[in-house]
This record gives C-alpha cells, sequence and structure tokens, in this order.
C-alpha cells in the first residue's frame, strides 16, 4: 500500500504516487523547525537557497508591475519582454542564440523540467539520470511515467559523469540525459575538457536528448568558466533543453520563475503540458525576472566571492575531522562529504551509526545540527551540506559535527 494510502479515509491515491514521497529534505527542515520552536539552537544546513536577498531592482519592477496594473494572465508561457530578457540573457551569458518561439518560462526551473517530462515521456522511457543527483529530478521521471536511470558518478572521479558508463546505460528506450553542473547535490562542475567526451557519446546516440539544468550558473568558483553544452556542441542544440532560472543566481527561489531554451517543437509542447496546469507564471515575478535578467550584474560577482569563502571553510573545517572527508566542490552551495569513517562507531547511548541517515539524525537530535544523507540523492554514506548560511553559523555548525564525530566510539 502507498505510503499516502488511508484505510480510514478510503482515500487512494494514483498508482504514479506509489514510489514518490514528500522530499527527505523537506522532512529534515520540518524536524529542524520544530525542534528550534521548542527552543533548541538548531542550525539548519540544508536549505537549498541563497541567504542573501533579491535585489532592489528586482522588487522595485515587480512593485512598478503591480502598480502598472500587470496583474492578469499573461501570455502562457512568457510576456515577450520576458522572453527578450531571456534571449539577451542566453546570448550575452551563453552565446546561445534563441527566438522567441525557442524559449519558455514557467513556475520555476522545476516546472520547466517537469514539463519537459510531462511533453515527451511514455511509460517505460528512461531518463539517465548522473547520481548523486538533486533529490527531485528521478520524482519528476516516475511521475510522467518514465523510468529514472541511475549512473554513478564517483567520487575518484570528481563526481562527474563517466563517458563509458554513459554509453553503457544507453539503451533503444532512453530519451533523455539530464545534466546538472554546477551539481546539487556535489557541487562538482565540468570543464570544456570534462564535458566533451559525454557530448561525443551523445552525438553517436541521436535518439538521446540532453536537459542541461544550468540553474547554478553563476555559482562557479576560483576562476572556472561556466560551459553550457549547447554552445559547447552547436550540433547537439537541436536536441538540448537549456534550463535556468532566477532563484539561485538571484536570490529569488520565492518569486517562482524559471526558463528553457530548446527547439521550437519541444518547447511548444511544453506550453501545452503548462497551458492545463499552471498557464502562466506569476505576471508580478516575470517583471522583476526582467529587472533581474537585464539589469546590473555586478553584485553576482560579491556574493560569488563570499560563497567561495564560505566553501573553503567548509571543506578545510570537514576535512579536519577524523571520519569524514570531501572534496572542494566547484561550484553550488553544497559540500557533499563522506561519512564512511564514521559508519559502524557507536553514540554515547550504544546505538550505531549504521548509515548516513543515522549519522544524519544523530547529528540533529543530538547536536542541532540539520545536514541531509547522501542516501537521499542516490549516494551513501555521504552527508550534503549547505553553506548558504553565515560564516559564523558555519564555523559554529563545524564545530558541532567536529563534536559530534569525536563522540563516537
Ligand atoms: N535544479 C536544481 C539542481 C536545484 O537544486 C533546484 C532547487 O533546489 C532547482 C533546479 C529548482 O529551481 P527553481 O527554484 O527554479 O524551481
Amino acid at each position: 500500500m502507498s505510503p499516502l494510502a488511508s484505510v480510514d479515509s478510503g482515500f487512494r491515491p494514483a498508482p504514479r504516487l506509489r514510489s514518490i514521497g514528500v522530499s527527505e529534505i523537506l522532512r529534515i527542515g520540518a524536524i529542524a523547525t520544530r525542534l528550534k520552536r521548542e527552543g533548541r539552537p538548531v542550525i539548519v544546513l540544508g536549505a537549498g537557497e541563497p541567504d542573501f536577498d533579491t535585489p532592489d531592482h528586482a522588487k522595485a519592477a515587480a512593485e512598478q508591475a503591480i502598480r502598472a496594473g500587470q496583474t492578469k494572465y499573461t501570455v502562457l508561457d512568457g510576456t515577450a519582454e520576458l522572453k527578450a530578457a531571456i534571449a539577451g540573457k542566453f546570448s550575452r551569458e551563453n552565446g546561445l542564440n534563441y527566438a522567441a518561439d525557442e524559449i519558455t518560462a514557467g513556475a520555476g526551473a522545476k516546472q520547466i523540467i517537469h514539463n519537459a517530462f510531462m511533453a515527451t515521456l511514455s511509460a517505460g522511457d528512461e531518463v539517465i539520470l548522473a547520481a548523486p543527483y538533486w533529490t527531485s529530478y528521478a520524482d519528476m521521471v516516475l511521475i510522467a511515467d518514465g523510468t529514472p536511470i541511475n549512473v554513478t558518478c564517483r567520487e575518484e572521479n570528481g563526481f562527474r559523469l563517466d563517458a563509458g558508463d554513459l554509453e553503457a546505460a544507453i539503451t533503444p528506450r532512453t530519451r533523455w540525459l539530464l545534466l546538472n553542473s554546477p551539481s546539487n547535490p556535489t557541487g562538482a562542475a565540468y570543464s570544456e575538457a570534462q564535458l566533451r567526451p559525454i557530448l561525443e557519446v551523445l552525438k553517436r546516440h541521436p535518439h538521446v536528448w540532453l536537459i542541461s539544468d544550468d540553474i547554478y550558473e553563476h555559482l562557479i568558483y576560483d576562476g572556472l568558466p561556466f560551459v553550457t553544452p549547447a554552445r559547447l556542441e552547436p550540433g547537439l542544440k537541436n536536441r538540448t533543453l537549456t534550463v535556468n532560472g532566477v532563484s539561485k543566481a538571484y536570490a529569488m527561489t520565492g518569486w517562482r520563475l524559471g526558463y528553457g531554451g530548446g527547439p521550437k517543437e519541444l518547447i511548444a509542447a511544453m506550453a501545452v503540458v503548462q497551458s492545463q496546469s499552471t498557464t502562466n507564471p506569476s505576471s508580478i515575478s516575470q517583471a522583476a525576472a526582467i529587472a533581474a535578467l537585464s539589469g546590473p550584474q555586478d553584485f553576482l560577482i560579491e556574493r560569488r566571492i563570499a560563497f567561495q569563502r564560505r566553501r573553503d571553510i567548509v571543506v578545510d573545517g570537514l576535512n579536519a575531522i577524523n571520519g569524514i572527508s570531501c572534496r572542494r566542490p566547484e561550484g553550488a552551495f553544497y559540500v557533499f562529504a563522506s561519512c564512511a569513517g564514521l559508519i559502524g562507531r557507536h553514540t554515547a547511548d550504544g546505538s550505531v551509526i549504521d548509515s548516513d541517515a543515522a549519522f544524519c539524525r544523530y547529528l540533529l537530535e543530538r547536536h542541532n545540527v540539520a545536514v541531509v544523507p547522501g542516501s537521499c540523492f542516490g549516494l551513501a554514506p555521504y552527508i550534503r551540506l549547505s553553506y548558504a548560511a553565515s560564516e559564523a553559523n558555519l564555523i559554529e555548525a563545524i564545530g558541532r559535527i567536529s563534536a559530534a564525530a569525536m563522540e563516537l566510539s
């Protein structure tokens, strides 16, 4: 029986929900919120959103839109002005030219990916995911009746997809490869040289399309240039959906505005899906996104520098803890750290840490730090820490994790 079913009320969820649950990240967040409400000094390093604020010029554009009466339905998948701003961004930052009918906007990058799967997948169609991956990917494939195929990206390979492993996973049922660079949860990003062999595999398999989730594009460190597949291999542009949004770069997670560029037949099919679910993204958010995408971009550099400094605090701190180790990620705001050295150890009350989830529960319940188990992202035993938090909180949290590890025997 599905975990959602209830014998009492007779409620029966749809079969497609059988293997889909509310995200573990949200569950841990809810426990942390409850503990905080009870007065516990919990530090939450689980969040997938920047702790910076939406830029003032984006807020002002939204206020102006409200006053100007832009409060009605808009064109289905983005106003002409928004699509022009998105086209400008793709051209300026990525060297990609998309016409208006090759661009779609929705309520977040998440909706764009959902629209793509709903528009293209039939039962049994396969989507290759580079594990560890953002938890929602697999559920979004399942909800569209597809089959997620995990290909493990080993830590020795920088958590990047190996071209040989990709080729071995492709079958006649493969519809999509989903790539995310920089990645949630590992922060791994691909250089041109690292991406090229993967694109060569795709060139050999013309029935496989590519979604490139570029949502962390602006959070890439140490001067590493960001590279997007449709630019690197123009021959793949006619089967690539390039996904992005304002959530992470502009700290606009709550505005719910994401977008994609791709072949116009795909974009039109995605618009049909959206037309029968949410219709247009919020008119006010569209106005704010135009300002974010077309306005000043210099503050992104300051934010990137702040994130890089935090990354280094967390990586250096974790690597100093006996039993925990991590690589220095190239981007995003996550560190994916192995806790293999702690598995099998015992807590003071005698319970055994037999998994990353057990370590996360122990950290939260006994040491007031909320992080997410790697198993949620398809690779164990790891923990994912989000460093979208103040330096003071990060330093305090590392101290607590260190004390928690030391207490284990
Ligand atoms: N893609 C990845 C890899 C993410 O981590 C997230 C959010 O955590 C999203 C997409 C969703 O972005 P949006 O807020 O635009 O829906």
